[in-house]
């Protein structure tokens, strides 16, 4: 990365406003930026716009964009809330030093194909915060053209009941070859799979099957069947896609068992 001015603004509007002009960056952790060759003309810093929180109420947990990984796996609302789903998604990835400085707002903006985070917060049905653009669903967001803009943050309503992710690496800092991530949100299932190695996806047909089911007798398995069927899976130096297949059926099966007990 090759960075000609860098800017640390103290408002929202002036980010934004840096933001705009030609060949400039938000620089979250600066974690994954600094792998590539990028040329900046102005990389934009918002490490003073308070965005690094996690706070709850009644209905909802929020967590600002610049909050780290290690924030999310340590802190004590994302470690009690949702079962500890989001810290425990959080601890799995890489070493400390990288969950030290990889940010929130950088995963959900990258839509990297490997996240887990996003796996998981697919499933919990999150929303974000965009400063043009306003509020929507992370699954409206991934399916949009990048346009410039700033995260400012994820919310989380607290309508979980049940809550399970799963994710397989060869190493434990690998990038995993396959995560899932099942939900029960405001009682209809949400299943989600990731790392396949495209981007996370919600498997809407094996979600259809379970919310229209009257027992949970044999459904892990019918819905294991679907998802891997309706789904499609590529071939990396990590796994074939006929391997991912079949290890979706595995990750499905866990995931629906535990939510439905
Ligand atoms: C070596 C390595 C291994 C990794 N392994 C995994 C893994 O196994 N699983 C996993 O889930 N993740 C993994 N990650 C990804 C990591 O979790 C982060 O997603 C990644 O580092 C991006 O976060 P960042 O804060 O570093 O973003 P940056 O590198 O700062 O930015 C990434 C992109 O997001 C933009 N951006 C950042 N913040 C904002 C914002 N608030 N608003 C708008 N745009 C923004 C930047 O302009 C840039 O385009 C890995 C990353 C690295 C470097």
């Amino acid at each position: 990365m090759d960075i000609r001015e860098y800017c640390r603004p103290k408002s929202i509007e002036e980010a934004y406003e840096l933001l705009c002009s030609e060949g400039a960056a938000i620089i979250g952790g600066g974690a994954f930026l600094n792998l590539g060759d990028r040329q900046l003309s102005k990389a934009v810093d918002i490490g003073d716009l308070d965005l690094s929180f996690i706070k709850e109420d009644e209905s909802r947990v929020e967590i600002g964009a610049a909050s780290t990984l290690r924030d999310i796996e340590l802190n004590d609302i994302t470690r009690q809330a949702f079962e500890g789903v989001l810290s425990k998604t959080a601890a799995s990835i890489m070493g400390v030093q990288l969950r030290n400085v990889a940010t929130l707002g950088g995963t959900i903006y990258g839509k990297y194909g490997f996240s887990d985070m996003i796996t998981t917060l697919l499933a919990l049905n999150a929303q974000v915060e965009l400063y043009k653009a306003g509020a929507m669903s992370l699954e409206s967001y991934l399916n949009r053209e990048h346009e410039k803009d700033i995260i400012l943050k994820v919310s989380i309503e607290k309508e979980v009941t049940k809550v399970f992710y799963e994710g397989v690496r060869k190493t434990g800092t690998d990038f995993s070859m396959l995560n899932a991530a099942a939900a029960m949100v405001d009682g209809e299932f949400r299943l989600c799979i990731g790392s396949r190695p495209g981007r996370a996806k919600l498997a809407k047909g094996a979600m259809n099957f379970l919310n229209g089911i009257d027992s949970a007798k044999g459904s892990a398995g019918i819905a294991a069947i679907l998802a891997s069927e309706e789904l499609t899976f590529g071939t990396d130096a990590r796994a074939s896609d006929t391997y991912r297949k079949e290890l979706c059926k595995t990750l499905v099966r866990h995931c629906v068992t535990e939510v439905l007990e």
